[in-house]
C-alpha cells in the first residue's frame, strides 16, 4: 500500500489521516524532514495558511518540501492547503510564503461574509462522472477559490449554483490536486480515494 503523509503543523490533520486510512493507505503525520522523506504523497490540510507558512519555516520544512514537490511528490491541498500549493495568492499577508507547485492564482477568503461557510453538491471530474455516482458534498469554511489557471491545469469542479456559481473549486496539475473545500469532514472518502490512486500510479 502507499504511504501518505499529512502535514501536521496546524489544521485538521486527524480527519485526513482517518480518511486516508479508510482508503487503505498508510497515513502518517509529517512534522520533520525525515518524516517527509519517508512518504510517497502528502496531504496539506485546511487550517490557516499564513500560520502554516510561518510554521513551515519554524520546523525547517519549507525548503525540503519545495524540493520534493519540484521532484514530483504527489500532493493534495484542501482549503489552506490549496493556498499553500498555489503559485499566486490574492489577499494574503505580504510575508506569507507558499510552495509554488500548482500554476493557479487563488483568492484567499474569497467567498466573503454572506457565504463564509456553506455547503453544496458538486460534480467532480474523475469521480461523479462514473456510472451511479452521487454528487460530492462540498463544505467550504472561509475558503479560497481559483481565479486563474495555467495551461497545464485541469478544472475538476466548479460551483454550479448560488452567488458563487461558476467559481473553480477543484483543480489538478500532474501530481498536484487541490480543493477549496473540506472532503475530510463529510465521511465521504471519494476525493481521498482519488488522491490515493494518483499516488499509487505516480
Ligand atoms: N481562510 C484560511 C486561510 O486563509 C483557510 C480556511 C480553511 O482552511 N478552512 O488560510
Amino acid at each position: 500500500s502507499v504511504r501518505i503523509g499529512v502535514l501536521a503543523l496546524q489544521g485538521d490533520v486527524r480527519e485526513h489521516v482517518a480518511a486516508l486510512a479508510a482508503c487503505g493507505a498508510e497515513a502518517v503525520p509529517v512534522r520533520r524532514e525525515s518524516e517527509l522523506d519517508a512518504v510517497d504523497g502528502l496531504v496539506i490540510p485546511g487550517g490557516e495558511s499564513t500560520a502554516m507558512s510561518r510554521l513551515l519555516g519554524v520546523f525547517e520544512l519549507y525548503d525540503p518540501l519545495v524540493k520534493r514537490l519540484r521532484d514530483g511528490l504527489p500532493a493534495y491541498g484542501s482549503c489552506a492547503g490549496m493556498i499553500m500549493l498555489a503559485s499566486k495568492i490574492l489577499d494574503t499577508r505580504p510575508d506569507a510564503r507558499h510552495l509554488d507547485a500548482l500554476d493557479v492564482t487563488v483568492r484567499r477568503n474569497a467567498f466573503g461574509r454572506q457565504v463564509e461557510s456553506f455547503e453544496t453538491d458538486l460534480s467532480f471530474a474523475g469521480i461523479t462522472d462514473r456510472p451511479g455516482e452521487r454528487p460530492v458534498r462540498a463544505v467550504f469554511i472561509r475558503a479560497p477559490w481559483v481565479e486563474e489557471t495555467g495551461p497545464g491545469v485541469q478544472v475538476l469542479a466548479t460551483v454550479d449554483r448560488g452567488p458563487a456559481a461558476g467559481r473553480v473549486v477543484a483543480v489538478r496539475q500532474g501530481n498536484v490536486l487541490a480543493t477549496s473545500f473540506h472532503p475530510e469532514v463529510t465521511g465521504d472518502v471519494r476525493v481521498h480515494e482519488f488522491f490515493v490512486d494518483m499516488v499509487a500510479t505516480a
